[in-house]
């Protein structure tokens, strides 16, 4: 027998070997690689992904988890593998105690609207809501509550998991937490995450969202840095050549909480703050309208086709003491010219000793920077999107010998030595939970990573 027939002996209906479905399976966000997978297999509950990984084990047939696909260069694709598409396993349960437990194919948006009608959030949401719940949790998952709250993964209060040898567990920070630590911020290594359970937090029914503008990168970073240790607001991100931005090319977006009958103390909230008064931008909306503020630049960028192009995006994270040096290089850089005009340049601190899962690799020091170069290729222009990935390694490189690592969901391609650098002394842990977990090195192999 055939592997295909075997698979589709076993798995039935939920298998999909039709041309439209490898083909949607050997893409991602990115639009840059695409490597078509053996099968699509649409699982429905734990067993089946159970049942999936005794087979492909053994076998070494690749297994990659696909749930929202916003992977930028295949993280997500199975080469002559088998892609497990979560999508089906997107229930969210009640939500009771301040938490909620929501299978892993969910995206964020469909947490947020389960658990906003009874008035809690998850305490940090990535900007974006149409990512998937598993993905972003073995990511990590950074937003403006982590100077608060630390990681999206840093929430979970319990997961559900199938490793990839073929063990359906649950796990915790007291219950077999090696396998726990291992699964949150592990780029899909060791387990797929079936479920997860959240800690939540009260919702605002309403937030004031403020736009603070610098001509100055020095005075940007130092009341970004001050900001993040004083807490003055629940968000805090920010972003260098904002759109319109008059000549000072900085802006620190910070959002308050808005409810009852008093507004904000703004005086309170801004004092000392070095930004141009002269410029200041307010705004009150609805928290919901807030957490799916990226919602409309989706739709007109599906309107135009742009969200269909190649995204060469890198996220980096940057020490705090180099982070001036790198982003004024790399802001500089012709190879990255294409920001002035279009795209998104994030730049917002993180606390490290909020940044609990150990896996999650950071830079040294107690403050740092995301850098996030967001830009779009021309489709059909396979040399424009090779610059920009050359564009992103010699950034990448530049940012390492300043001490940064990469928050790696990007469009760049690491070897074996840039994974051990990445994880550094943590490196030999990793990858003895990865053999212990992943016996037959089949899960997640679009990271590139051996071991
Ligand atoms: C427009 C946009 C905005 C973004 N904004 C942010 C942001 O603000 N903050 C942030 O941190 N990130 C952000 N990201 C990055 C995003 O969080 C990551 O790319 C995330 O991994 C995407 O998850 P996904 O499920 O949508 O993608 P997928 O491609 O389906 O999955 C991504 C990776 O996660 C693995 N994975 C998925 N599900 C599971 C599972 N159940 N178990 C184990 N592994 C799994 C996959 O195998 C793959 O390696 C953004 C991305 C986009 C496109």
């Amino acid at each position: 027998m055939t592997l295909a027939a075997d698979l589709a002996t076993r798995f039935e209906q939920a298998l999909d070997t039709s041309p439209e479905a490898l083909r949607e399976a050997a893409q991602d966000f990115g639009h840059i690689v695409s490597a078509p997978p053996l099968a699509v297999l649409r699982p429905r509950s734990a067993a089946e992904i159970q049942a999936l990984l005794e087979f492909a084990g053994p076998r070494g047939i690749p297994v990659s988890v696909r749930g929202g696909g916003h992977s930028m260069y295949g993280q997500g694709q199975a080469d002559d593998g088998i892609v497990l598409d979560l999508r089906a396993m997107n229930e969210v349960g009640p939500v009771a105690d301040g938490q909620v437990t929501v299978q892993a194919g969910a995206l964020w948006r469909e947490v947020l609207a389960a658990t906003l009608p009874h008035g809690r959030t998850p305490p940090v949401l990535t900007d974006y809501l149409g990512a998937g719940v598993g993905g972003v949790l073995s990511a990590g998952g950074l937003g403006g509550g982590g100077h608060r709250h630390g990681l999206v993964a840093d929430q979970v209060l319990e997961l559900e998991v199938v490793t990839g040898a073929g063990e359906h567990r649950l796990c915790s920070p007291d219950r077999d937490p090696g396998l726990f630590h291992a699964v949150l911020g592990g780029l899909g290594q060791c387990a797929v995450i079936v479920a997860a359970t959240l800690r939540l937090v009260p919702a605002p029914e309403r937030v004031r969202r403020y736009c603070l503008y610098y001509a100055d990168l020095t005075r940007y970073l130092a009341d970004q840095r001050r900001l993040a240790e004083e807490q003055r607001f629940t968000y805090l991100e920010g972003q260098a050549r904002p759109a319109g931005d008059h000549g000072r090319p900085y802006m620190i977006e910070a959002v308050a909480p808005h409810d009852g009958p008093c507004p904000p103390d703004d005086d309170a909230l801004l004092d000392g703050l070095a930004h141009d008064s002269a410029a200041l931008e307010t705004e009150d909306l609805g928290y919901g309208e807030f957490a799916h503020r990226v919602d409309t630049d989706e739709e007109a960028l599906r309107e135009t086709g742009e969200w269909l192009y190649p995204h060469p995006w890198l996220n980096l994270l940057l020490p705090h003491d180099s982070a001036e040096t790198v982003v004024r290089a790399v802001l500089a850089d012709p190879a990255f010219g294409d920001l002035r005009t279009t795209g998104l340049v994030l730049l917002y601190p993180l606390l490290s000793d909020r940044l609990r899962a150990p896996f999650f690799s950071r830079p040294s020091g107690e403050v740092l920077y995301l850098l996030a170069l967001l830009r779009t290729a021309p489709p059909g222009s396979p040399e424009t999107v090779a610059a920009m990935l050359a564009a992103n390694r010699a950034a990448y490189e530049l940012a390492r010998s300043q001490g940064a690592v990469a928050y790696p969901v990007n469009a760049l391609p690491l070897s074996d030595a840039d994974w051990r650098e990445h994880y550094g002394s943590r490196w030999p842990a990793f990858a003895e939970a990865k053999r212990r977990h992943d016996p037959h090195l089949v899960l997640a192999r679009g990271h590139g990573m051996r071991f």
